[in-house]
This record gives structure tokens, sequence and C-alpha cells, in this order.
């Protein structure tokens, strides 16, 4: 087969010699759906059945390699009884045992009388040495196919390693020579590999399992410039001229001055690099990090003003009914003593009524709309849309993103708000394509919240504090177990607690979970927020964006189930008031080591940024669970702890050489790792 041709590479696997239409299946549910998948897909290890074993010299449970004369065939003509090969040499005696073959096959494989190689995993049944089903067996003109170190790769039903690696070594024996974009002595300098040669070394030797070989440093330092790339081109898609706001801050001004508090310097300067944005001939593409109650809101809608003052019209979207809500009720506030026109579009929203905000937004009428993140996927048309604002809770992906700002139009600024800090190296990878504002100061009139931890069977010790605190008008969150990943067993603990805490509090206690739906639960919501109770219990699953600035207590089940970044976010639901606010982790056994470095570092910083890269620190190498648990799994083979500085180069590399960088020649890379068609579809 020849495979000199490119693009070979990019077709799918079916073009393969073997893959039909069944095996197409089984690799598709690996994953592997095009030639190149094949070589992604790395060995984890490999099997060494590099030495040719005496059968005196076998290990049972071992995958060992023999060399045999083939003395007897077995056939039972019973059915459900094996089928077994009988092979000898000097020392010994051994039977290898099909279930389920042909006989014409194992006639075939196994001449008498001939020697042969055998390599499996040896078991002793009977008082007899066995080999069922054994990986390999092959003549002596093949032994060298087998008797060797062999790459083990994660395979699936329907799909044997031998199989495996039939198709794996027609893809990697014949790889396309290819013309590096990388030149040499940046490879050398940066201890990397030619592209070439670390695929072969990744799938034939160990290269793969070490995380600081040069080969899988190649692929690593690949595959972030990949995303790199596809983030700055991005970038450039997004920021097209458009018209210049102008403003004067009458309006914001006058919002700011009503204002019962004093703006934090970040919040200051945050807000003034959005000014000079959307005054600016391009268009804004930004996100405003910071830590939840670290009040993006107000800089959002400062911001906001600005932009009705220049004579647009805006869109605020929140992501969920109730913040959405939240926003309103805020905004309605601090416009009202402006001419400033807002209305909320939401799925509650009566069809009459609907009818006539959109028909309003049509007319110019509406200055200010506020919605869920729905309001980008219907079709509404506004007069004249020049700024989004879109306050995220879970991240979204550079597509999505990228569709916000295109739908808003030409003139339409961007702005998202993350509640999630992030480590930087992740900020890069994420939202390299943005400009950011952080926020790191809280305000000043926030207290630190206060954290302490206890282990679960102290839970008695809990109720006087909390009777204590429910006499004097506060009120609680508990969350509840995050056990594993079962969405039922969380719930039915959650359910658990609430009926023992029913017991203790009657009539103070309500109970959200996943699988309420959005009625029932705005509802018990709602009650907590108008402090009809003052207990919420909760699986993790609520959301974190509300403001509740009287509930000052959150108590954490399970505490060591969390990452040190998921506490400090569950954390923040409290100590958005004035009052102080306590934060109690529980805790089921014994805490380990990085258990308790969490909570050390938790009692220490209200810092979301340090945490979010103290975290990443105590995951350790190439453990990044927790990432992938919060959707931050962008990177396949890079780590962003160990490749740390693979990162700091690729930025250097693609970013702030952004102008002279020749995209074409980066096209093999792009469509390598699928980023070819994100960048395609974002042109349109
Ligand atoms: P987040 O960043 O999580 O969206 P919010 O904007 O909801 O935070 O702000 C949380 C609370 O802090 C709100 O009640 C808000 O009014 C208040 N707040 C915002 N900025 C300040 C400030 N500079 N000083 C005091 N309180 C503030
Ligand atoms: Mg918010």
């Amino acid at each position: 087969m020849n495979l000199i041709k490119k693009d070979f590479i990019f077709q799918n696997v079916n073009k393969l010699k073997g893959v039909g239409s069944q095996l197409s299946k089984y690799l598709k549910k690996k994953r592997i759906e095009k030639v190149k998948d094949i070589i992604l897909n790395l060995p984890f290890s490999e099997t060494d059945r590099s030495k040719i074993f005496k059968l005196n010299e076998l290990e049972i449970g071992k995958i060992q390699t023999i060399q045999v004369k083939v003395k007897k065939l077995n056939f039972p003509r019973v059915r459900n009884l094996p089928n077994k090969i009988i092979c000898e040499d000097e020392n010994g005696q051994i039977e290898i045992v099909y279930f389920n073959s042909r006989e014409g096959y194992l006639r075939k494989i196994f001449p008498l009388n001939e020697w042969v190689i055998i390599s499996g995993k040896v078991n002793f049944f009977k008082n007899k040495y066995q080999i069922t089903n054994p990986d390999y067996v092959a003549n002596a003109e093949n032994k060298d196919y087998v008797v060797k170190n062999i790459p083990k790769y994660r395979l699936t039903k329907g799909l044997n390693e031998k199989k495996y690696r039939s198709i794996s070594e027609q893809v990697i024996n014949n790889l396309p020579k290819i013309d590096d974009w990388l030149d040499e002595d940046f490879i050398e300098k940066n201890k990397l590999q030619n592209w070439n040669k670390a695929i072969i070394k990744l799938h034939s030797s160990e290269d793969s399992k070490k995380n600081d070989s040069k080969s899988l440093r190649r692929l690593a330092f690949d595959e972030i410039c990949a995303n790199f790339i596809t983030l700055s081109k991005n970038r450039k898609i997004v920021k097209r001229r458009k018209k210049c706001k102008s403003f004067e801050e009458k309006i914001s001004n006058g919002i700011v001055s009503n204002l019962k508090f004093k703006l934090t310097n970040d919040q200051i300067k945050a807000l003034n690099e959005i000014n000079s944005d959307l005054k600016d001939n391009r268009r804004m593409f930004r996100i405003i990090q910071g830590d939840v109650g670290s009040g993006k809101t107000i800089v959002s809608l400062l911001s906001l003003a600005n932009v009705i003052e220049s004579k647009y019209q805006c869109a605020l979207m929140g992501p969920t009914e109730i913040l959405a809500q939240q926003h309103f009720k805020l905004a309605s506030e601090i416009f009202s003593k402006s001419k400033v026109r807002i209305e909320i579009l939401t799925g509650k929203v009566e069809p009459y009524k609907k009818k006539e905000i959109l028909k309003k937004i049509k007319e110019g009428k509406i200055d200010l709309l506020i919605g869920t993140h729905a309001l980008f996927q219907k079709k509404i048309e506004f007069k004249k849309l020049g700024y989004v604002v879109i306050d995220e809770q879970h991240k979204f992906g550079v597509k999505q993103r990228t569709d916000f700002a295109n739908k808003g139009g030409k003139d339409c600024d961007v702005l998202l708000m993350s509640a999630t800090p992030i480590p930087r190296t992740m900020m890069m990878s994420h939202y390299g394509d943005m400009d950011v504002s952080k926020i790191s100061e809280k305000p000043s009139i926030r207290k630190r919240i206060l954290t302490l931890s206890k282990p679960e069977k102290k839970i008695d010790e809990l109720w006087n504090f909390l009777s204590r605190q429910i006499n004097d008008g506060n009120q609680i969150f508990w969350v509840c177990p995050l056990i594993e990943d079962s969405k039922f067993l969380d719930f039915t603990s959650a359910k658990k607690k609430f009926d023992l805490i029913k017991k203790k509090f009657p009539d103070k206690v309500g109970l959200v979970h996943g699988s309420l739906n959005k009625d029932e639960k705005a509802k018990v919501l709602n009650d907590f927020l108008e402090k009809k109770i003052s207990i919420l219990v909760s699986t993790t699953v609520i959301e974190v964006g509300i403001d509740f600035p009287n509930a000052n207590i959150i108590i954490i089940e399970n505490a060591n189930k969390f990452g040190l970044a998921q506490l400090h976010q569950l954390r923040g639901r409290v100590g958005r008031g004035s009052k102080q606010a306590t934060c109690i982790l529980l805790f089921k056994e014994s805490l380990s080591k990085n258990s308790i470095k969490r909570i050390k570092i938790l009692k220490e910083s209200d810092d979301g940024f340090f945490i979010a890269e103290e975290d990443l620190k105590l995951r350790g190498f190439g453990d990044l669970t927790g990432y992938q648990q919060s959707g931050n799994k962008t990177f396949k083979f890079a780590d962003p702890l160990l490749h740390n500085d693979l990162f700091e180069l690729a930025e250097n590399y693609i970013f702030k050489n952004e102008k002279n960088i020749n995209h074409s020649k980066f096209t093999f890379l792009l469509k390598l790792f699928d980023k070819a068609e994100i960048i395609n579809v974002s042109e349109t």
C-alpha cells in the first residue's frame, strides 16, 4: 500500500487495508475516524515479547514468548469443547487452547511437526501449561514481527492487539515525510524532536510514556500551537473594523454617584479598558475574569450605560432565568433615574408580551434587552445592536464565542464575564483570542470568609451554631456530597441530609437538586431569596452566580472530593453581604496530605487566581482529572503543569509573533488537530 500522499492521512480509516465497515465502527468508538487519528492514538505502554522462553522457564500469569514444535492437533467433535494444540520443545509440553476458532485456520497456522513462535499469557490448568487464544502465532520466518517489544494501545471490544497493530503499522511505517514547520535549530534548542521522528518514536519506543521525552514534548508543542493559532486567527477575524462608539459617560457617572459603595481599583481599571475598546475602531472582544463576588455586574452595567449613551441598543445575557431576573432587577434600579428603556425576555414572558417586546426591539424602542443565553438562539431583530454582554457560567467554546460576535453584527462589541479564575497557561489556551481584564481585588467592605474544617462525625456540634445563626436571621447553604459521578447517589444523599436537617429545623429547610424541573427549582431558590427558608440543601449542580447577600454560611460535605478551585467557587456563594461569612468543610475520614494542603491554602487565601495556580500544582504531574471534570480538558498531550515551558514558548511563537506568522505553513498541523474547520466556520 502506498501512503506517500500527505492528504492520505486525513482520509477515513476505511481506506486502510483490512479495515472494513465493522472495524471502522469499533475504531469510531475509540474516536479513531481518520488515518491521522491513528497517528495521534499513542500506545500507553509496551509488552516485552523479546525473549524466547524454554518450556521449563514459564511463569504463570505472565505474557511470554515460546518457540515450540507442533505435535498434535485436537479438534473435539463435541460442542463447546475447545480445540487444543499440543506443542513441545526439548524441555517440556504446552497446550495451546482455542475457543471458537475454525479448524482450517488452526491447521494452517499450526503445521504438524513444524516450529512456531507463540506469544501470549501463560496459564496452568490440570497440571499442564496452557496458552489460551495466544496474541501471536508465527512461523520462523516471521519471528522478528513477534519477538520484540510491542507497543500496547488501548483497545476495545472487537479490536485485538494483532489487528490494531496491523492497522497502526500500515500508517506509521508509511508515514508521509512532512516538511517540518519548525526549523532544526528551534527544535534542538527547545528539546523537541523532528515531527516524523517524533511520531515514529512515540509508537515504537517508551517515549510516549515519558512526559518529558523530546517526542512527546514535540507533540504537546504542536497541540498547543494548533490551539493558539486557531485563537490568534479567530481574534483577527473577530476584531474587525467597526464604527467607534462615542460617549461622555454621562449616564454612567450619574449611576456611580448614586452607588452606595466606591468602585474598587480593579473595577475602575476594567471599566477603563472596556471604555477604550468601545471607543476604538476595532471590535471589542474582551473577557472580565474575576471571582464570584468581585463585582463584575456593576462594571458591565456601567459600560452598557455608555453604549446606550452613544445611541446603540444592548443585550445582557445570563446563564439562567433567575440570574437574568436578578440582572433585570438591578439594571432597573440603577437606570431608574435615566430614560433608559429596559426589558426582560425569558421563557416565562407571555406570548403577547413577547411579541410586543420583539416589535419594540425592531423599532429601536428598547435600549437594553436582558435575557438568558437563549436570546441568541432566537432570531431577534435589533434596530441597531451595538453591544452584547454575556455573563457566562459554563464555558463557551471558541466557536460559540465567535458566533456571539458574528450574530451581533459588525458594529457589535462583545464582553464576556467569567467567574472561574484559571491558571495562566489555561487562560491563554481558553481565551487567547480575547483581551482580558482581571478583577482580583474584592470590594473592601467584604470580610474574609472564615474557613473551618470538621470531621463529619462531629456534625452534632453544628446544630447549636446553626440555630443561633438562624435566630440572628442568617441563611445557610448546605452542599451535599459529591459521590463519584453518580447524579442519583448525589441526589439520595442530599435527600437524606435534607430529612435529617428538617427534623432539627422544621419548616426552615429547602432542597434543590438536578432532577427538579426549572419551575420547581426556581420556587425553592426564590423561597430562599425571600428568606422564607433559612437552610438550602443542594447537590452541587445548582448555579453559583446567584447573589444571595443574606446567606453567610456554607457547609460543604465530603469536601475532600472537591478540587481546590471548586471548593473556592462553592465558598464564594457566601460572603457577598456585609456580615461575617463562614465556610465549614466537612470530611468523611482522615485527611490525605493533599487535603490538608488544600484546607491550608483555602484558609490562607481568597484570591481565586492564586488558588487556581496552587490547585494546578497540587494535582501533580499528569493528573488533571479535576480539569476534565470542570470541562477544561483542552489538551490530549500537553500538560499545563509539566509542559509549562512549552506554553510560554508557544505564546511567544504564535501570539507575540502574530504578524509574521504564515498560516498556510500550519495547514497540516491545524488539520491534524481538527482545528481547520473551526477557523473556516468562523470566517463565513
Ligand atoms: P460577580 O462578580 O460575582 O458577578 P456581583 O457583581 O454580583 O459579583 O457583585 C456581588 C455584590 O457585591 C453585589 O451585591 C454588588 O452590589 C456588590 N458590589 C459590587 N462592587 C462593589 C464595591 N466596589 N464595593 C462594595 N460592594 C460591591
Ligand atoms: Mg455575576
